[in-house]
C-alpha cells in the first residue's frame, strides 16, 4: 500500500535524528556494538564527536595542507578506492606518477646526462628512509671494497641537531649512529665551521634541511658540497648529500629559483620533499629522487610485472590510495609554474606582514622572519615586568581558535622557547589581518589579567631565558 500508515521498520528511517535510539544510548566506544545503527545516524555520531576538534584552517602549527580546490577533492574523491600500487590494473595512475617524478626531477635540475630515479611515498618520512636506505648500501659496498672492517663500529649519518624525528627513527630502525652537528646561537643551522669534523670513514652521508622544522631556517647546501667536495678528494671513503627538503622542496624552486641547493651541485645525490607541505596537496604523499640510478642500489628496487613489462618499485609501503598522486597531478597541470609562484609569493607577503606586526609589539625577538620559508619563529624578550610566558599567549590564542604552538628550541637551543606560525597557501591576507587583531586582544588581556601564581609554580611557567 503507497499511502498507508508506516511500519515500524519505516517509523525507525522516519523518525528525527535526535530522537533515534542511537542518540539516546551511549554506543561503545572500545568494543564493537552489537548491532547494525544506520548510517545517517553513525554519521551524526562520529560528526558530533569531532565538533570540538582544532579547526584545521586556524592551525597555525602545521605545515600540512588544508586547503585543496573542489574539483581536486572531486578528483581524489573519484579515486579513494584506486590502489596505486597495482600498477598493471591502473596504467594511468602508475603513468601519472612517473610524469610527476619527471616534472620534480626537472624542478630540481637532474641533469640530462645522468639517469635519475624517483618514487612517491606516503610523505617525507618514507622518502627519508629510502634515502638513508641507499646511502647506508651504497657506504657499505664502496667500504667492503676498500677492505674497510664494516662490523668494527656503527655506521653513522651526519645532520644537524635541529633534525627532523624521521631522521632519528631511520637511525633506529636501520641501526646507524646519528651524528648530530649542534647549533648555536650563531648557528641556527647546520655549523659548515664544524660539520666535517664529525664525518669519518663510517659515515654513510650528510643530510642538508632545506627548511628546519623548528625554525623554517635553511642550511647552506652550497657551502657544505664545497666542503664535501674537498674532502672526497683525499679519500677512498667519500661521503654525499642528502637534501631533506620536506617544505623548501616544492617552495624554494618557485620563490628563490637562483639558490643552489639540488642537483645542480654534484655532490647532492637524492632529495626528498612533500607533496603534502609546499607542494599544496592533502596529507599522504611525498617524494624521493635520486640524480642517478648508481646512487640507488639494486637491492632496494623491486620488480613489479607491469603490462607485460617490468616496472621497477621501491617504496615502503605497499598498498595506498591513489588519490594523492591524482592531487598532486591536478596541481600542477593546474597551477603549472607561475601558479605555484603566484600561490607562494602572496604566502611569503602574509608571512612578512605578520612579522612586522610582530615586531611592532616589542615583545618579541624574531628567530625567523619568513624570508625564505614563510615561518615565522619569535622568542619574547625577556621582561621581568611580563606576568606571562609564550605558553600563557599560546592558550589565550587556542581560546579564539587559532593554535599556534610554544616549544623549546632542540639540543644545545633548548633554554630558547619560541612560538612559531607556519604560513599555508589558505591563509590569506583578510586571515592574518584577523589573526593580528584577535593577537593583539589577547596579549591586551594577558597584560591586564593581573593573575597572581604561587611563587612555587613560577619557575617552572617562567624558568626560561632569552
Ligand atoms: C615534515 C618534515 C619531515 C617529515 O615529513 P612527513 O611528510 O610529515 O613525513 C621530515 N623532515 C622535515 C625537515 C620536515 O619538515
Amino acid at each position: 500500500m503507497l499511502y498507508g500508515k508506516p511500519s515500524d521498520e519505516e517509523n525507525k528511517y522516519l523518525s528525527p535524528i535526535f530522537g533515534s535510539s542511537a542518540e539516546g544510548r551511549d554506543i561503545p566506544k572500545f568494543k564493537l556494538n552489537d548491532t547494525p545503527i544506520e548510517p545517517r545516524e553513525a554519521y551524526e555520531l562520529v560528526s558530533d564527536e569531532l565538533l570540538d576538534e582544532g579547526n584545521s584552517r586556524l592551525n597555525l602549527a602545521t605545515f600540512c595542507q588544508t586547503y585543496m580546490e573542489p574539483e581536486a577533492e572531486k578528483l581524489m574523491a573519484q579515486s579513494f578506492e584506486k590502489n596505486a600500487i597495482d600498477k598493471s590494473e591502473y596504467p594511468r595512475t602508475a603513468d601519472i606518477e612517473n610524469r610527476c617524478v619527471n616534472i620534480i626531477a626537472n624542478l630540481w635540475h637532474a641533469p640530462s646526462e645522468e639517469k635519475f630515479m624517483g618514487t612517491s611515498t606516503i610523505g617525507s618520512s618514507e622518502a627519508c628512509m629510502l634515502g638513508g636506505m641507499a646511502m647506508k648500501f651504497n657506504w657499505r659496498k664502496n667500504a667492503q671494497k676498500h677492505g674497510l672492517d664494516t662490523n668494527a663500529k656503527k655506521p653513522n649519518l651526519v645532520i644537524s641537531s635541529g633534525y627532523q624525528v624521521c631522521w632519528e627513527k631511520f637511525c633506529v630502525y636501520w641501526d646507524v649512529e646519528l651524528r648530530t652537528v649542534p647549533m648555536d646561537a650563531n648557528h641556527l643551522s647546520l655549523d659548515l665551521d664544524k660539520v666535517m669534523d664529525y664525518v669519518d670513514d663510517y659515515t654513510i652521508g650528510i643530510v642538508g634541511i632545506l627548511g628546519i622544522t623548528y625554525s623554517g631556517r635553511y642550511d647552506d647546501i652550497a657551502g657544505l658540497n664545497k666542503l664535501v667536495e674537498v674532502h672526497n678528494q683525499n679519500t677512498d671513503f667519500p661521503v654525499y648529500i642528502h637534501v631533506d627538503a620536506a617544505s623548501g622542496g616544492f617552495y624554494t624552486p618557485f620563490m628563490e629559483a637562483d639558490l643552489k641547493w639540488d642537483f645542480r651541485l654534484k655532490n647532492v645525490i637524492s632529495i626528498n620533499a612533500s607533496g603534502h607541505k609546499y607542494g599544496l596537496v592533502y596529507p599522504g604523499v611525498g617524494w624521493v629522487l635520486w640524480r642517478d640510478k648508481q646512487f640507488l642500489p639494486e637491492e632496494l628496487v623491486f620488480k613489479v610485472s607491469y603490462l607485460g613489462g617490468e616496472l621497477p618499485t621501491m617504496a615502503i609501503n605497499f598498498s595506498h590510495s591513489a588519490s594523492q598522486l591524482i592531487g598532486q597531478y591536478y596541481n600542477f597541470i593546474r597551477y603549472g609554474y607561475q601558479g605555484y609562484k603566484a600561490i607562494h609569493t602572496r604566502t611569503h607577503e602574509v608571512a612578512a606582514y605578520l612579522t612586522q606586526e610582530l615586531r611592532e609589539t616589542g615583545l618579541f625577538s624574531i628567530v625567523n622572519d619568513g624570508a625564505q620559508l614563510p615561518v615565522i619563529c619569535y622568542s619574547q624578550i625577556p621582561d621581568k615586568t611580563h606576568e606571562w610566558t609564550l605558553y600563557d599567549l599560546s592558550d589565550r590564542l587556542l581560546m579564539k581558535g587559532w593554535q599556534v604552538p610554544s616549544y623549546p628550541l632542540p639540543a644545545d637551543l633548548s633554554q630558547t622557547v619560541v612560538q612559531r606560525i607556519v604560513v599555508r597557501a589558505d591563509f590569506g591576507m583578510n586571515m592574518a589581518v584577523d589573526f593580528v587583531q584577535d593577537l593583539k586582544s589577547a596579549i591586551d588581556e594577558l597584560n591586564n589579567a593581573h593573575i597572581v601564581f604561587h611563587e612555587s609554580e613560577k619557575p617552572k611557567r617562567y624558568g626560561f631565558t632569552h
